[in-house]
């Protein structure tokens, strides 16, 4: 190695030789002068005397940190709403404080030699430069450059390459710290930005413009401590929220990640107070969102459908044989009622002495041979309303028949709507007791309604009952049994139950209150159920004797308590996994229930009857539910309507009967997809509610072969452009004058539509039409009018006809022309 003197190395480290020979003697090479000759061992020496000096003078905690304090001055221009502008000046005094760490693992001497810089003995150039970077940012990048120059002194070669061998020991740790702060102040930035984004999980890519600024501008002390921190997130974080159908203030937030009371603070804002536990609907929830500038996922609803399609545990349980569910059905007064009833009292209330049962819509008996549940809303009414839901809840239905009576039109209609439904009969001949009674008429009557008993070769059982004596029940239901053990009736009796809605009410001090008829799995006292539109936890479970009850399996009727609201009979109910799910369903329900309505009035149109034909493989016959005048006239249409049956369809009358047109016929045409025909009647107001309702399609013929042309073209897929008769107005008969001009006048209260002059009118008398004509003359009050509305009153005359009576309607209507869809 070259010698160098005193002088040539104070000129090389850039300090005075004074103060350079000042060190040496105090390092004890107190021999040297400005030329002398420096060995390597004197520097050597030198160096670690320094070390040494400065070491001790760590000790001091004022040389463990460094303070810099700054001060800028600015100012910033206001301008005021008046106009005038204003300056004001910004002071602004930043101290910072840099603390070494205590002690760097394998090299400690290079820390310490960071203050080196500092004192006397440097050059005050030295410590500027080493400070400078410093006031930078890091820490690290004041402390390494500091290194060099302090040990500088010593080495011969320039200072920031601190290689030699001489220096090998302190220098490498230093030289790493130093070389990677030295990069530019973009590259450094772009790297604390990386950091902060990996500490904030921000998503990579999403690159957020302010936060650059914000780095640059921040005093980034924590990074040098090498220990984790916290950080303000600099950018807001979107949240992407998926939103169920409903949720709560608090799911909300928890969703955001943001507390509840902001949420609630928003909802204020928009106008609406609320409580943390309030629930949202969707349209709400998603306002709120958006206003808190995060976004909504779009989250599939939960459809009914789906729940139904999902594979549970109640569909791999073993199906065991259940109860049978039966409905009696008859004529009116031929001991229904009583029947239901003096089955109850011996039966349900058997050994419990003056034991009132409960009219919950449906009860159960054991008996000898097996369990028998019945539902005692007694008439095919119910049944066929409940069908017309969709719902099957009957297995069997028993006939009853008065034996001093004989077959009446309901007893027909009954037998109708259970073969419709595809239920078996068994028929109850009642009240034979009575001496007038003749249980075998009855059978004989009902032959010709294709009832056969068996004993005369046929497939439906006969059973001569009293539902007075009670004679014959124990076989009734002996019968009923044995019809039960041929239909295999089977159901799971594990898993979550699944059943119909009987019957609901609101009672007063319970609130909701629906029986339940489980078909399937059992029912638990706290399960969650869904039935309809309404949901709600099980909260007590009673029987028909009014008892409480843990469970019921299937074919057990039970009125549960508990629901959001009343269920309409009919509707299905079944347990869900939990509450939130069920109300999501419910709200889905109640919003999808006008969708479902529309999709029901796509059921049998005569007008797309050959469409429906040609679509579908299996819908090959072509129902029809006659109402007509007389009998003559339901057998003449019947004859005439299934003639037109083809190989490919089937005309089929699934219902004739003499009347007008009922509720019980509306559901039937619903139940069994049949259009309707009224043949010189018409619908009453209940029927034609429901008409409109369910979008029953009804046609109204005068004349057999309009009748017959309009479903022969139906069904060819011919239907013309024709003129179709519209209903006008109804109007109601209240009173009778005679007029000398005139003859019968009936003073009319308009109920429907509006009645005008002129035009064609039909009288009707129980909703049947009893004679067809032209209004001759219109008023109101003493004057003659061209029109009278709905809800006023009026007198009308009808062209050479006076035996219009009071109660019969006036019906007025026009011929307009229809263009057919096919
Ligand atoms: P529903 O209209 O079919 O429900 O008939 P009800 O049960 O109301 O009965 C009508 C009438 O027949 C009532 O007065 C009953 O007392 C009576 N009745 C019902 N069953 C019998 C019976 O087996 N024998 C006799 N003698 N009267 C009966
Ligand atoms: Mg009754």
């Amino acid at each position: 190695m070259t010698q160098i003197t005193v002088k040539g190395f104070a000129d090389q480290i850039g300090i005075p030789p004074d103060t350079l020979l000042r060190q040496l003697e105090a390092a004890g090479l107190s021999a040297k002068k400005a030329d002398d000759e420096l060995t390597d061992e004197e520097k050597e020496k030198l160096f670690h005397y320094l070390r040494a000096s400065h070491g001790a003078g760590d000790e001091g905690a004022g040389r463990k940190k460094i303070t810099l304090k700054r001060k800028s001055t600015s100012q910033v221009v206001q301008s005021t709403r008046t106009g005038a502008s204003r300056t004001v000046q910004v002071e602004v005094r930043k101290k910072r404080t840099f603390i070494k760490r205590a002690t760097i693992e394998e090299t400690p001497a290079a820390t310490e030699e960071a203050p080196v810089a500092e004192p006397e003995v440097a050059a005050p150039a030295v410590a500027a430069e080493a400070v400078a970077p410093a006031r930078e940012a890091v820490v690290a990048e004041a402390a390494a450059p500091a290194v060099a120059p302090a040990v500088a002194p010593k080495a011969e070669i320039p200072a920031p390459a601190v290689k030699p061998a001489a220096l090998a020991k302190p220098a490498p740790a230093p030289a790493k710290d130093v070389k990677k702060p030295h990069k530019g102040k973009k590259e450094r930035l772009e790297k604390l930005e990386e950091r902060e984004r990996g500490e904030l999980h921000l998503a990579a890519g999403k690159k957020v413009r302010r936060k650059v600024r914000m780095v640059a501008n921040k005093p980034v002390v924590t990074s040098v401590t090498g220990q984790h921190g916290f950080e303000r997130p600099t950018a807001p974080i979107v949240h992407e929220v998926a939103l169920p159908e409903t949720v709560t203030v608090a799911e909300l937030a928890q969703k955001m990640s943001i507390k509840a009371a902001e949420v609630i603070k928003t909802l204020m804002q928009m106008g609406s107070m609320v409580t943390i536990n309030q629930v949202l609907d969707r349209d709400t929830a998603t306002l709120v969102v958006e206003e808190m500038g995060h976004v909504v996922k779009e989250a599939k609803p939960t459809s009914p459908e789906e729940l139904l399609a999902a594979p549970t545990a109640e569909a791999a349980a073993a199906a065991e044989p259940r109860p049978p569910v039966v409905t009696v059905m008859g004529h009116v007064d031929h001991g229904k009622t009583s029947l239901l009833d003096y089955i109850r009292k011996a039966k349900v209330a058997a050994g419990e002495a003056g034991g009132i049962t409960q009219h919950i819509g449906a009860y159960h008996v054991e008996t000898p041979k097996g369990v028998v549940t019945f539902l005692d809303t007694p008439g095919h009414e119910a049944f066929t309303a409940m069908r017309a839901r969709g719902a099957k809840a009957t297995d069997i239905v028993i006939l009853v028949v008065a034996a001093d009576d004989g077959v009446m039109p309901q007893t027909v209609e009954a037998v109708h709507h259970a073969r419709n439904a595809k239920v078996p009969l068994v028929v109850a001949v009642n009240k034979i007791d009575k001496p007038e009674a003749q249980p075998d008429r009855v059978r004989q009557e009902l032959t010709k309604h294709e009832v056969v008993p068996e004993e005369w070769g046929g497939g439906e059982i006969f059973v001569n009952v009293s539902a007075k004596s009670g004679e014959g029940i124990d076989k009734l239901l002996e019968s009923v049994l044995l019809t039960a053990e041929v239909l295999e009736l089977k159901a799971p009796k594990a898993g979550p139950a699944a059943g119909l809605v009987v019957e609901a009410r609101l009672d007063k001090g319970r609130g909701p209150v629906a029986t339940v008829l489980v078909q399937r799995g059992t029912l638990h006292k706290g399960d969650v159920i869904l039935a309809g539109r309404e949901f709600g936890r099980v909260r007590a479970m009673l029987d028909e004797k009014g008892r409480p009850v843990k469970e019921a399996g299937p074919s057990i009727p039970v009125e549960v308590q508990g629901l959001s609201g009343v269920p309409s009979a009919g509707e299905e109910a079944m347990v869900v996994e939990s509450e939130r799910k069920a109300r999501e369903i419910a709200l889905y329900r109640q919003g999808k229930f006008k969708d479902v309505q529309l999709a029901r009035q796509q059921a049998a149109k005569l007008s797309n009857v050959f469409e429906q034909l040609k679509e579908s493989e299996e819908a090959k016959s072509l129902n029809l539910i006659i109402k007509a005048d007389v009998q003559g006239s339901i057998e003449a249409l019947t004859v005439a309507l299934e003639k037109l049956s083809t190989p490919e369809v089937k005309v089929k009358v699934v219902h004739g009967m003499v009347g007008g047109i009922t509720e019980s016929d509306v559901n039937l045409a619903v139940a069994s997809s049949a259009v309707i025909i009224g043949f010189n009647v018409r619908a009453d107001s209940t029927a034609r509610r429901l008409i409109e309702h369910q979008g029953v399609d009804v046609h109204y013929y005068n004349v057999i072969y309009d009748a017959v042309d309009e479903v022969r073209a139906a069904m060819t897929g011919m239907l013309k452009p024709q003129f179709k008769e519209q209903l006008l107005g109804l109007a109601e008969v209240r009173d009778v004058f005679r007029s000398p001009k005139m003859g019968a006048v009936a003073g009319c209260y308009v109920v429907e539509g509006v009645v005008r002059r002129n035009r064609p009118i039909r009288v009707l008398r129980d909703n049947v039409v009893i004679f067809e004509g032209e209004l001759e003359s219109l008023r109101r009050f003493k004057d003659d009018a061209g029109e009278v509305k709905a809800g006023l009153e009026c007198g009308i005359a009808v062209k050479n006809y006076n035996d219009v009576k009071v109660g019969d309607q006036i019906e007025v209507y026009e011929k307009v022309e229809v263009a057919r869809t096919l």
